[in-house]
């Protein structure tokens, strides 16, 4: 057998012919840039997030740097984050002009511990960004709580998380803004880039509006430093014909992630550590990440099996050479730094087949009773 992380083919293939039919509206029309695709789906993500705006933009990465931006984050002020992200949580804040300060996360669902973001606040601290790895929340009701005693900006990072739900309500309730990426792999897939801000603030939207389009208000006046990043029609004609699929393929990436917690769970027993849904949330699994020892020797005896397998992220923010100016040093995040060594994340995607989920268990089980 040969299973790939992620197969979008036959997602494509169910779609096609409304696929074709939207993209040719948009070559007739000749309105490539921030046109009624855009707006249309603005408008549906801001409501399916249960708030007033939705902003488009290039992607998931300079919707984070907007939203700081549009918030007041800037030069001189701290943002503090996880370690355990993709590059961009980290690098848009350096973007933004601010400086990333990095918390240990929870070891349970990998997001920041909200336990030690306090001992990280100092008077230049002006942001936090929590980041819903995986397309689990963070504890987003503790998180806010600590921003309103300290008067601090909170945008989440919700590039994994579109869909999930802390205590009921979407990754927007929560804080001043929250970001989604639209990269292809991502729950919501376009096909190239594209990103979203979701918030509901009128001023910050408004702010998120200007800066895409270069800062211009009105136009060829320009009284604040924008750039271009925006959405553009084909993109959001591709993400329209999906959109009102996404509860349907987050309801089936739980029901895989369900089989392999039950087959992991009956066949490994704690050899492996399975992904914990805390209570109150509703996790959508952009990943199935599971904890293991020997984790390199288990993935490269997967691949000659045929299965691919995925380090969601080998080297923490921390300690990535480009941010070595900040002073962090190896064991300055003990969970982070364990996580990175012992996380692996199986193939996920909504089509996947039950029979494959168990050819992956099965060696895996295979590797670890050898
Ligand atoms: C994908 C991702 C981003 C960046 O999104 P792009 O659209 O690729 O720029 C940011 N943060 C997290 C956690 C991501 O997974």
């Amino acid at each position: 057998m040969n299973i790939p992380m992620l197969d979008l083919s036959e997602q494509y293939q169910a779609l096609k012919e409304e696929m074709l039919v939207a993209l040719d509206q948009v070559m007739s029309s000749s309105r490539f840039i921030l046109g009624d695709n855009v707006k249309k789906l603005e408008a549906d993500v801001a409501e399916y997030s249960h708030v007033a705006h939705g902003i488009g933009c290039g992607n998931g990465s300079d919707a984070i740097h907007i939203a700081l931006q549009a918030a007041g984050v800037g030069s001189g002020d701290e943002v503090i984050t996880t370690a355990f992200t993709f590059f961009a949580t980290g690098g848009s804040i350096v973007r933004a002009g601010a400086t990333p300060v990095y918390v240990d996360i929870d070891p349970v669902t990998f997001n920041i511990d909200p336990a030690k973001i306090e001992e990280s606040i100092t008077d230049k601290t002006k942001a936090i960004i929590p980041v819903h790895l995986y397309g689990q929340t963070a504890d987003m009701e503790e998180i806010c709580k600590i921003a309103a005693k300290h008067n601090l900006v909170v945008i989440g990072d919700a590039a994994q998380a579109i869909g999930a739900k802390h205590h009921g309500k979407t990754v927007a309730e929560y804080g001043t803004a929250a970001t989604y990426s639209f990269f292809p792999t991502k729950n919501l897939g376009a096909y190239g880039d594209a990103g979203m801000i979701v918030t509901n603030n009128d001023e910050v939207a408004e702010n998120c509006r200007v800066i895409r389009v270069h800062g211009s208000k009105p136009k060829y006046y320009h009284h604040v430093l924008g750039y271009n990043s925006r959405l553009d029609e084909l993109q959001a004609a591709v993400l329209n014909v999906k959109f009102p699929h996404l509860n349907k393929w987050s309801k089936l990436r739980r029901e895989k992630a369900a089989v392999y917690t039950h087959l992991l769970n009956e066949q490994l027993g704690d050899l492996v550590k399975t992904p914990v849904e805390k209570e109150g949330n509703y996790h959508v699994f952009h990943q199935y990440t599971i904890r293991v020892e020997k984790r390199d020797e288990l993935q490269a005896f997967l691949k000659e099996q045929g299965v691919q397998t995925m380090i969601y992220y080998p080297l923490p923010l921390h300690i990535q050479p480009v941010f070595k100016d900040l002073g962090y040093k190896e064991g300055d995040l003990p969970e982070t730094e364990k996580a990175a060594k012992e996380a692996v994340s199986l193939p996920m995607f909504p089509e996947l087949k039950q029979e494959q989920q168990e050819y992956i268990v099965a060696k895996i089980k295979e590797f670890y009773k050898k």
